[in-house]
């Protein structure tokens, strides 16, 4: 192929353009998404190779090599991964792919200052070069292409880009960044390697640089021929749980969830027995946009010994916990291990039901630490007794879970639906708004701790928003009476608690559904007046029914209200009417 130039997709034009055109907090993160995508490239040839040993030619130890050439003012990261070919280089590096990328373009605000601000957050992979780079060269070869068949990729990020043939005897790719004026600081041995320790320290391949010495005669460094590994050359999850920094742990998150906040929680084992496998799972402070997108992807990556076979990989998590991040890498399934038959395995039911035993168990301990140490009280009033090194764990663990089930606990009552074995965890997990308390901070477990005497159920309301909840009419008597109430207005909820007959031994009851019957609690006279009332009214009684005979079911006296003249109801075992509305909004 003699040299072509063609134009980057419109797409790319306009991010390229931004990049170029804004000053950036963190520019460094360039090389986060050049090292990257190198590290993809070799990970990317040891699976091909599982098929087909001869793409690792006579170089089997995968590498990443960072360089730089003060005079040339280049620096240069170069994998020996699977490369590219001329058709590869054209379309991986002329459109846009990668669904990271297509959010990040969705969240543009056209304000130049918070897109710029956006970019360093998700990094905009190969593009970021440009934040550093006003001309990038890649150079790169395909394993088992000859070496007549390299290409050679150019652009100075504006418009189009140049490609033509090469010959190149080394598989992989080098990518070449002239760099700006502005860039010198990275022509440094010192900055760079600080740069890759941030944020490339758990890539598992060595990152090579060459090593530098000092010369008192010329008084400077100089560079050396011999390559040293400058980071820990093994996955983070591989390594003893002492041996990471919660640094670590976080930056690590934020590479594999593309998400810019620290996570709320994370737990990382090796678990051992019949199924044997490393999990490292983290609870994200907030809800991606797309949470409720029924085909939304777990986010579970998946190894097998250290070999990535897979991102988004459902079978790993019930779909409730959708939301979990994290790595799992296994020691039993087949490197071919495909999606349909990850859904047989017997081990990948192991692993799923293992990490969801791990997450309910992060959000329990959560859970537990939500109220600030001062004022965590044991349920009968006796503070309990815990160590200052609790304590303080406890302090910085505060609120976290009230921060959790804003974003998330709508998504965890599908669970309810969805994971029968897990129910009862799961119940004591929820949180709601009563009649007691605006704020969604009402466990079944409270609310049963302040059942009056002769209670004998757990009253609920379901409604569309918490003030037609509370001033429902429904909750009248329940009010006269003293008696909380759950006020629950997500969507789910109403679904959700027809699998929930019942916590801890004490049924639930709707007060919208059927006849309410308080029991003990209600007085005899009231009860002879309202039997008294049915029989004197039986006459309006009948004519109502007649005149709303298409409308309604039934029309009965009753004495849950106080000052409201009347209300709808619905017979016990039917759908409520937000559950009726939620269905005719689906389209059933
Ligand atoms: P992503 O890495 O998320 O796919 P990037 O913009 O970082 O998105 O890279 C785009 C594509 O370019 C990659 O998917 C890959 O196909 C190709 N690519 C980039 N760098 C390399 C490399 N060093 N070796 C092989 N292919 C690469
Ligand atoms: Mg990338």
């Amino acid at each position: 192929m003699s040299k072509q130039t063609l134009n980057f997709q419109a797409e790319v034009a306009q991010l390229l353009h931004l990049v170029t055109h804004s000053l950036y907090s963190n520019k460094e993160i360039f090389l986060r998404e050049l090292i990257s995508n190198a590290s993809d490239a070799c990970d990317k040839l040891r699976f091909e190779a599982l098929d087909q040993a001869s793409l690792y030619e006579d170089a089997p130890n995968l590498e990443v090599r960072v360089a730089f050439d003060k005079d040339a003012r280049t620096l240069t990261i170069t994998d020996n991964g699977i490369g590219m070919s001329q058709a590869e280089a054209v379309e991986h590096l002329g459109t846009i792919a990668k669904s990271g990328t297509k959010d990040f373009m969705g969240r543009l605000s056209g304000d130049q200052k918070k897109d710029a601000q956006l970019i360093g957050q998700f990094g905009v992979g190969f593009y970021s070069g440009f934040i550093v780079a006003d001309r990038i060269t890649v150079e790169s070869r395909r394993a088992g292409l000859p070496a007549a068949e390299g290409v050679r990729w150019v652009s100075a990020g504006t418009g189009d880009f140049e490609v033509e043939t090469i010959e190149r005897a080394a598989r992989g790719t080098s990518v070449i960044l002239h760099l700006r004026e502005d860039a010198t600081e990275y022509l440094s041995h010192w900055k760079l390697q600080q740069i890759i320790g941030k944020y490339s320290d758990h890539i598992s391949l060595p990152i090579l640089m060459q090593k530098e010495t000092w010369d008192a005669e010329k008084s400077e460094y100089v560079t050396q021929d011999e390559w040293e590994a400058v980071n820990s050359a093994s996955a983070l999850w591989t390594r003893p749980k002492k041996d990471i920094s919660g640094e670590q742990y976080v930056e690590f998150y934020k590479v594999i969830s593309y998400d810019q906040e620290a996570p709320l929680a994370w737990s990382h084992n090796r678990v051992e027995g019949s199924t044997e496998y490393t999990q490292l799972l983290y609870i994200p402070a907030k809800a991606p946009a797309d949470l409720w997108n029924r085909d939304r992807k777990a986010g579970i990556k998946l190894y097998v010994k250290r070999v990535f076979i897979m991102d988004e990989a459902d079978a790993l998590m019930p779909a409730y916990l959708r939301w979990v991040k994290g790595v799992v890498d296994s020691a039993d399934l087949p490197l071919n291990v495909s999606r349909e038959l990850l859904q047989e395995s017997r081990d990948v039911k192991a692993i799923r039901e293992g990490n969801t035993r791990r997450v309910l168990a992060m959000l329990e301990d959560l859970a537990r630490k939500d109220k600030a140490p001062e004022t965590a009280e044991g349920q009968d009033g006796v503070t309990d007794v815990v160590s200052e090194e609790d304590k303080a764990e406890q302090a910085q663990d505060a609120g976290k879970y009230t921060a959790f089930y804003a974003e998330f606990g709508a998504a965890l009552k599908e669970g309810l639906g969805e994971d029968f074995a897990n129910r009862e965890k799961l119940a004591k997990l929820l949180r709601f708004a009563s009649t007691q308390s605006d704020a969604v901070s009402v466990s079944f477990a409270d609310y049963k701790a302040r059942m009056k005497d002769g209670q004998k159920a757990i009253y609920y309301i379901t409604a569309d928003t918490l003030a037609a909840a509370k001033n429902s009419p429904q909750l009248e008597l329940f009010r006269k009476k003293g008696i909380e109430v759950l006020l629950m207005t997500d969507r789910v909820d109403e679904w959700a608690l027809s699998f929930l007959p019942e916590f801890d031994g004490t049924p639930l009851q709707s007060v919208a559904k059927g006849a309410v019957d308080l029991g003990e609690l209600q007085d005899e006279d009231e009860k002879k007046a309202a039997e008294q009332a049915a029989e004197s009214f039986k006459p309006v009684l009948e004519k109502l029914k007649a005149s709303l005979k298409d409308k309604a079911k039934d029309v009965r006296v009753t004495t849950r209200l106080v000052d409201s003249p009347a209300c709808l109801v619905v017979e016990d075992g039917d759908y409520s009417t937000q559950l009726a509305r939620l269905l005719k909004s689906a389209g059933q």
